[in-house]
């Protein structure tokens, strides 16, 4: 098939663009590169199935890409994190909303046979129900949980209206290699193992009472396949309902690495949630999936990356603000 994939050169872009590729699709790999990295891309860009284009999906037109024609088009691209969304809501909406309505169109100027969108589980805002299902009502709480459910509703929209072969997928806190270390607002998985592999004190905030539950990247990579074979139109649920304390988190970074290391507690962010966790039924009962790697095993996977990495690597791993809000 071919295959195109915008946040190609992002965390979970990349992975999809693995496994698409060892699958023995050819996959073009959009990505502006403002938090995707190309050595993410390092496997794919020796196959010659891969091609990238860098480039940020809102300014894409069909004369930018060299294909005629797209069987699957994967839409990952966009702007991530709670709070910076706060402070500039405008490339936020340009990114998420006009970025996502330019994705549709291309798509159905390419004739795709099936759109996947990755939406984000911030859509339910502080909801009522642990596990949450999907008929959960969505208030998002933020720009960033704003833009990328209005992202959604333009796809259903777009499969209402013009039949394009759409779904959405609404991630839960995805981990593994490659993910980003960022400091104020880096996912807890990177920044942690960032942090101790730094020798410096994780940064629990709060009382590190909130609690998260973590899916490994390789277990999202298929349910983002299997929802593709499937002709499910509604938004699904994919994560790992396996729950955990921030707290109790850090602990099992100590027990694992064998080291002990200082724990410093910080401010709670804005709208930061107590609980996030994810009801799959209707992601087991349509695809047949659900988690296969559990927190033991990914955080013993995800370790070996990033110490198999040199320190100018790890760094390269930071966003630019890394040393601004990071440990001092
Ligand atoms: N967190 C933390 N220390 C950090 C970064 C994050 O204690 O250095 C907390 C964060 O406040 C949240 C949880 O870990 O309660 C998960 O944060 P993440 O950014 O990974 O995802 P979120 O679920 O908030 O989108």
């Amino acid at each position: 098939m071919r295959c195109i994939v915008t946040g190609a050169a992002g965390f979970i872009g990349s992975h999809l663009v693995d496994a698409l590729l060892a699958e023995g699709h050819s996959v073009l790999g959009i990505d502006d590169l403002s938090t995707g990295r190309t050595k993410n891309l390092a496997a794919a860009s020796a196959n010659s199935a891969f091609q990238f284009l860098e480039k940020n999906i809102r300014d894409l037109s069909k004369g930018d890409l060299a294909l005629e024609s797209c069987d699957w088009f994967f839409h990952l691209a966009g702007r991530a994190d709670l709070v910076p969304s706060i402070v500039n809501p405008e490339d936020y909406f340009q990114v998420n909303v006009e970025g996502t309505f330019r994705a549709l169109q291309l798509a159905r100027e390419l004739g795709v046979k099936r759109f996947l969108y990755a939406a984000s589980s911030t859509c339910y805002g502080i909801p009522d129900t642990y596990p949450t299902p999907e008929s959960t009502p969505c208030k998002p709480e933020h720009p960033y949980a704003l833009t990328k459910l209005m992202g959604e509703e333009m796809v259903m929209h777009w499969h209402r209206v013009y039949q394009l072969p759409a779904v959405s997928l609404r991630l839960f806190n995805v981990y593994g290699p490659r993910s980003r270390t960022t400091g104020a607002y880096g996912a807890v998985f990177g920044v942690f193992l960032r942090q101790k592999l730094a020798g410096v004190p994780f940064t629990v905030v709060g009382d590190g009472s909130q609690t998260r539950s973590f899916c490994y990247v390789d277990d999202l990579v298929e349910g983002i396949v299997r929802l593709l074979h499937s002709d499910c139109p509604d938004p699904v649920n994919i994560g790992n309902p396996d729950e955990i304390t921030i707290g109790q988190f850090a602990e099992e970074i100590i027990k694992l690495t064998g080291t002990d290391q200082k724990v410093i507690y910080k401010d709670l962010p804005i709208d930061d949630p107590k609980q996030r966790q994810p009801d799959i039924t209707k992601a087991k009962a349509l695809l047949g999936w659900e988690p296969q790697i559990d927190r033991a095993e990914g955080l013993k996977r995800t370790y070996a990356y990033f110490k198999s990495l040199s320190s100018d690597e790890l760094r390269q791993t930071d966003h630019a603000n890394f040393d601004k809000y990071q440990i001092k």
